[in-house]
């Protein structure tokens, strides 16, 4: 499981929603009112209350359950906002991450992006060595700072 934080909301959450796929658990988010319908992280059938026993983590608190490709892919489409390369090239297929990192980055060359070009880089560069772990610690971070920059 990997902790992102997708708001920079100083209140304990009192809801919580999650997205199932393959009959498991993908991902579970905490919110508190005013997030509750936070976009891309909004499955309205799914929200509830938090019960007086439950735990309450900060709000924008994202249990992420997904396999690793779909999570790195998850942030390139999401709040990076990348919808497609420069090029007309195919797209390449859903778990090949590197491939998709390598794409967002020319596609922040081609936006004049110099931050997010620079996280893609860094990525990019874990890559190499294998370390996937890190490219999750690295985008889960940039994620908070740009919810910061947005004061979402
Ligand atoms: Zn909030």
């Amino acid at each position: 499981m990997h902790l992102r934080q997708v708001t920079a909301c100083p209140q304990p959450a009192e809801y919580t929603t999650h997205r199932r796929q393959r009959r498991q658990l993908a991902w579970q988010i905490y919110t508190c009112p005013r997030h509750r319908r936070l976009f891309e992280w909004s499955v309205p059938g799914n929200l509830r209350r938090l019960a007086a026993d439950d735990e309450r983590p900060p709000c924008g608190t994202v249990h992420d359950h997904r396999p690793h490709a779909e999570i790195i892919v998850s942030h390139l489409r999401g709040w990076m906002c990348v919808s497609g390369t420069p090029s007309d090239s195919p797209d390449p297929s859903e778990d090949d991450w590197q491939a998709h990192l390598s794409n967002a980055r020319n596609w922040f060359i081609a936006t004049g992006e110099s931050d997010l070009q620079a996280v893609t880089e860094q990525a990019l560069r874990l890559a190499e060595t294998g370390a996937v772990g890190g490219i999750l610690t690295l985008l889960a971070h940039a994620e908070t700072a740009a919810a910061r920059r947005r004061r979402r």
